[in-house]
């Protein structure tokens, strides 16, 4: 790992009281394991051929995952008049000081070739008349650049190719309805494995010479969010618990038009609606964003969110019209939007959408390199789980499903024909899981207090609230990670992206990334490593 990056080190305590659990690889044991099965962990598993994998999902394959969410697409620069350098230079503004050039410019450059594989894969991109791939243009970037499938329904497209393949790939073994709870160590801290639990309860420990993390994101610690139930931050608690290094946990970005009809997970609306013209209005139909942003529906999304949260915390609610921007083309340029009103009771050709801010996407995650090596032996990560810096403080919006696929072809190409090393007898632990009333709780609290608006008493609140359930529950994971979530709000005395406190609304001049560690340190101070 380079340890070079310029960021602070910050370390939090947990005292744990976990099961153990002992396995012993076989020394034939050749097998890779690829936890989590969104777009990161299938395309992985395909681009490892021949070499023998296993891919774990906690639900049956291509559902439970984000990437089969997705609306708006994948970015990359296709446009004829657009370049790498250009996608790469977006991705730098968008992340507000914090985003790595070096892989924000190797994602880029990759984009092309990864859209020309899901092609070949069977993704259906949506075309022009002439057969050039259509792009679209999303906020914040230069050029058209976002490959979609029928208007919104990228993601159903992407996955649906991809779990077809893998089905019929001959390499993979897939274990369905089984998440990881836990990682295998061996004496010399090599990652050996995981410790999985199927859906009824029962254990069981999978032995592997490289375990690569693809779980996802975190929206489910937060009341509020676009995200499954499934993406509940698992990775990284189970890595940070053996000593890997977590990157800048705090920056979490909201998606500020949820929409607001009671349904957990909130059915998203996409920002490409505000892109076709839909404007946000109160309840007297008036629109407000021009009083925030110069931009006003087309400002940054942290910008749209903070507004939308200052106006609901008012007390005044907010909907999205897209009626004279969209009438009844809605239907057909964003069927699952328009499904998902429908399924609420709204029709968006006659009415208004309520909408809030939810919790969409984590830009921090498990410490990255270019090639997807965390930070612990015999561990790779890839997709929303890990960081490798490419997303800063704010991600621009399609770059993440762009980010899984270069990723995961990287991470192939370094293990495809490698000599892996064998782990030893390995063990690991498994905390329990907290009950569905204290997650909920927990999801509250962090809703309330570690939301779009941040500030030092109700972050102080929220880890007072993590305190107690741990001592309650024993340090589950959900706690741990939504604890390096808030820990890191609390120490990040600045606004940035993603990340605003009302007590220091300000960024400071020189941006510096967070890094968390077990071991690092022994108390939670800041150290500036640059
Ligand atoms: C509604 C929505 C719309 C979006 N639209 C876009 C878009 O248009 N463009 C874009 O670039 N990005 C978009 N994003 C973000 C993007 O979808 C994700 O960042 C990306 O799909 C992440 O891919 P992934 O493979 O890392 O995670 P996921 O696709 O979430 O897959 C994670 C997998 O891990 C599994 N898992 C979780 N925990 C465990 C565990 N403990 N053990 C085993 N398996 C586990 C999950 O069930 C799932 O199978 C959107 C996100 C949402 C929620």
């Amino acid at each position: 790992m380079e340890e070079s990056r310029r960021g602070h080190f910050l370390t939090l305590s947990s005292g744990s009281r976990p099961e153990i659990y002992t396995a012993s690889a076989p020394a034939d044991d050749a097998r890779i394991l690829i936890v989590g099965a969104g777009l990161a962990g299938l395309f992985l598993a395909l681009r490892l051929a021949p070499r023998p994998c296993t891919i774990i999902s906690p639900a049956p394959l291509g559902q439970a995952a984000s990437s089969a969410w997705a609306q708006g697409g994948l970015a990359a620069a296709l446009h004829p008049e657009d370049t790498p350098e250009q996608h790469a230079a977006d991705t730098v503004i968008a992340g507000a000081g914090l985003v790595d050039p070096a892989i924000a410019r190797l994602i880029a450059e990759d984009g092309p070739t990864r859209v020309r594989d899901l092609i070949e894969l069977g993704v259906p991109f949506d075309r022009t008349p002439d057969g050039q791939l259509a792009l679209s243009l999303e906020a914040a970037h230069s050029h058209p650049r976002v490959a979609r499938v029928a208007g919104d329904l990228a993601g159903k497209a992407i996955m649906g190719a991809l779990t077809a393949a893998v089905k019929a790939a001959s390499h993979i073994r897939i274990i369905e309805h089984a998440r990881a709870v836990g990682l295998l160590q061996d004496d010399n801290g090599r990652i050996a494995g995981a410790i999985l639990k199927d859906a009824h309860g029962r254990t069981s420990t999978f032995t592997s010479p490289e375990t690569i993390l693809c779980t996802g994101g975190s929206g489910g610690l937060f009341r509020v969010t676009t995200n499954p139930p499934q993406a509940r931050g698992d990775a990284l608690a189970m890595a940070w618990s053996l000593g890997a290094v977590i990157a800048d946990p705090e920056f979490v970005q909201f998606h500020p038009t949820a929409m607001d009809v009671g349904l957990d997970p909130s059915p998203l609306a996409t920002e490409a609606l505000r892109g076709e013209g839909a404007i946000l209005v109160g309840a007297d139909g008036d629109p407000f964003m021009a009083r925030y942003h110069e931009q006003a529906e087309l400002a940054p999304r942290d910008e749209v969110a903070r507004a939308i949260h200052s106006e609901l915390s008012d007390g005044r609610a907010v909907f999205l019209d897209t009626r004279a921007a969209l009438g009844d083309q809605i239907k057909d340029h964003f069927p699952t939007v328009f499904a998902a009103c429908m399924a609420a009771g709204i029709d968006p050709r006659h009415d208004t959408i309520p909408v809030a801010p939810a919790m969409h996407y984590h830009m921090g995650g498990i410490l990255s390199d270019t090639w997807g090596l965390s930070s612990l032996n015999g561990l790779s990560v890839c997709g929303e789980c890990a960081s490798t810096g490419a997303h800063g403080a704010n991600r621009l919006a399609s770059n993440s499903l762009l980010e899984a696929v270069v990723m995961a072809a990287r991470i192939a190409d370094r293990l495809r024909e490698s000599d892996l090393k064998h782990a030893g007898d390995s063990r690991g632990e498994l905390p329990a899981d907290i009950p569905e009333d204290a997650l909920q709780a927990l999801r509250r609290h962090m809703a309330a207090n570690c939301g779009v608006v941040r500030d030092a008493p109700g972050l102080t609140e929220v880890l007072s609230q993590i305190d107690q359930l741990e001592q309650q529950h024993g340090p589950a994971r959900t706690l741990v990670s939504a604890r390096l979530i808030a820990a890191a709000a609390l120490a990040r005395k600045e606004s940035r992206g993603g990340h605003f406190r009302s007590d220091y609304p300000a960024p400071q001049e020189t941006p510096t990334r967070t890094f968390v560690s077990r071991d690092r340190l022994k108390t939670p101070v800041l150290e500036a490593t640059s």
